[in-house]
């Protein structure tokens, strides 16, 4: 078992299914996270992230009933219902945070991130290179809005977002500035569970029977799916020969080009400044990084004086003691 916390009597596996853990912690609802979902008979999440499976994927979860000694969620800050696990263990008094996907800076649809001191933290590593920063979200925000705003004038607008989380969050930019974005069928769905969840965000479905399609015959601010947003543009291009202005809104448009009209450098994630201070506030003697970026990031973390290193079976030997 790789990537658990063993304390108090229990085994908590950290958004993967690892073999003999009791319990699967599942940080948040996206893809790449809930891989203990489907076959897990003890899932520990927020409410909401439950709920987003359940409702975005069809998956039943079956939540952990066993009151947990010592064992906290933290709110984390990337996405709805995103949550950092935070364990004591008793016996050694010894506390480890896991922080999942997190950020730093205020998203509109997340709770703002919670950090606590801990003796270790199991930190995520996204983005491991000091030299990417991210701008402030408000920034960028304004920017986006602006940019809409010009380009509405002149033909359609189209956004290409993921299904949770980033395609909310356009589409809270996007009221702010008096606009209701057209959504795609399964991004509508997705934010109609936001607001089941209690979010209030305003937008129109590409699909609706009673108000038509509403792209036709006017210029539009609309929110696909990434992988289908140059098929729709190519397709609303065709339907009135309008110009279709085409954009991103992802932290990796601070690394890669992507072939849109513009690219928004919004993450939902923390850079390594971000990092930083997350490790400062948490004032932790002892940093894990996991994730794509860990071993770039332990040895970023090495060589500003953090007792950093890649997350791995240490961890459980550790608890052990
Ligand atoms: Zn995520």
């Amino acid at each position: 078992m790789t990537f658990t916390i063993n304390a108090n009597g229990y085994s908590i596996s950290l958004d993967s299914r690892e073999q003999g853990a009791d319990i699967d912690f599942i940080s948040h609802a996206h893809t790449d996270h809930i891989g203990a979902a489907r076959s897990s008979s003890s899932v520990l999440s927020s409410y909401e992230t439950s709920y987003l499976i359940e409702k975005t994927y069809g998956i039943k979860v079956r939540r952990c009933e066993r009151a947990l000694e010592g064992v906290k969620l933290l709110d984390a800050g990337h996405m709805l219902g995103s949550s950092q696990l935070s364990v004591t263990d008793y016996d050694s008094g010894n506390k480890t945070v896991y922080t999942g996907d997190y950020l730093l800076q205020r998203s509109r649809v997340a709770n703002p991130i919670t950090i606590e001191e801990a003796d270790t933290i199991i930190i995520d590593s996204t983005y491991p290179d000091p030299k990417i920063e991210f701008e402030d979200r408000e920034e960028v925000e304004r920017s986006i809005q602006l940019w809409v705003k010009t380009k509405q004038r002149y033909g359609t607008v189209l956004f290409g977002a993921y299904t949770l989380g980033k395609s909310q969050e356009l589409v809270a930019i996007l009221n702010d500035a008096g606009i209701e974005p057209v959504m795609s069928k399964k991004l509508a769905a997705a934010t109609d569970t936001y607001n089941e969840l209690g979010m209030r965000l305003k937008y129109q479905s590409a699909y609706s029977e009673s108000s038509g399609f509403p792209y036709a015959g006017k210029n539009t601010v609309g929110i696909v799916e990434n992988n289908s947003l140059d098929k729709v543009a190519i397709m609303l291009n065709q339907l009135d020969g309008r110009r279709v202005y085409t954009a991103v809104a992802t932290g990796f448009a601070a690394i890669f080009k992507f072939k849109t009209d513009v690219q928004f450098p919004l993450s939902d994630h923390a850079d390594f400044r971000q990092c930083l201070d997350y490790i400062e506030q948490s004032n932790a003697k002892r940093v894990l990084t996991r994730g794509s970026g860990a071993k770039a990031l332990a040895g970023s973390l090495s060589r500003k004086g953090h007792a950093a290193e890649v997350y791995g079976a240490q961890i459980e030997a550790e608890q052990r003691l």
